[in-house]
Order: C-alpha cells, then structure tokens, then sequence
C-alpha cells in the first residue's frame, strides 16, 4: 500500500510530485506542495541546522569527556545548554530522517520532533534559569 510522502493517508491513485530527481507519492495538490515547501526548506537551512547540531552535540558531550577537568556545576551547565540548543534547533527546523518519513510521514515525524524539542526546552530551561542566576 503506498501512503502521502507528506500526511502518511493511505492512497489509492497516488498523486506523483517531483522534487529535483524524486518522484513522491502524495494525495493531491494540496500535499504536493507542502511536500515542496518542507524539502526547499530543509535544503536551505540544511548547513544552519547541521551547525547548530554539531555544537549541541558538542556542548552536550564536553562534560563527559572533559569531567575529570571539569567541576560538577560547569559540567551541567554545558550539558544542559547543549540540551537546551538541540530543543531550539529541533523547534525551529523540525527536520526529521528520511526513515521516520518513511514511516510517518512529513507530518507526523515534523510533529514527533518538534514535541522532542519542546521538551527539551521545558527541561533545559528552568535549570539555566535557576543555576545562572
Ligand atoms: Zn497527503
């Protein structure tokens, strides 16, 4: 059964989008071009959102490799300011992999991680509030 690249509904007579060399499944014209919207998208802000991962990453993983230089405070700081910036990228470029696309659609793998980065941000938040106060 072929579903929307886009809303994952399940589709009889696919409706068939191009997007530079893809060709994908969707329902009509209305998914169509959320479907172009959401890949220009991502390919413009692909070096911004890779970026901002990597420093995340970094900040979040500083601690673990640095602990043994690294006081308890700092080491949690930098951890929860890493958590903190992945909870902003993943708000504000809500890219998902192509295999949860795959499997949930545009829609519903954007939805997935913009609820991760939220709640990364409802974590991360008070601690920075409270601990750089
Ligand atoms: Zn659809």
């Amino acid at each position: 059964m072929k579903h929307c690249y886009y809303c994952n509904e399940a589709l009889g007579e696919p409706y068939v989008t191009q997007f530079n060399s893809l060709s994908l499944n969707c329902c009509d014209v209305e998914c169509s071009k959320k479907i172009i919207a959401f890949l220009s998208r991502v390919k413009r802000a692909k070096v911004c959102f890779s970026v901002l991962s990597t420093i995340a990453g970094a900040l979040m993983l500083a601690p673990l490799v640095f602990i043994v230089r690294m006081d308890m405070g700092s080491g949690i700081i930098l951890l929860v300011l890493g958590i903190f910036l992945m909870g902003l990228n993943s708000c504000a470029f809500p890219f998902a992999t192509g295999q949860s696309i795959e499997a949930l659609g545009i829609r519903g793998s954007q939805r997935i991680v913009r609820t991760i980065g939220v709640i990364f941000l409802l974590v991360s938040t008070p601690i920075l509030v409270f601990t750089l106060i």
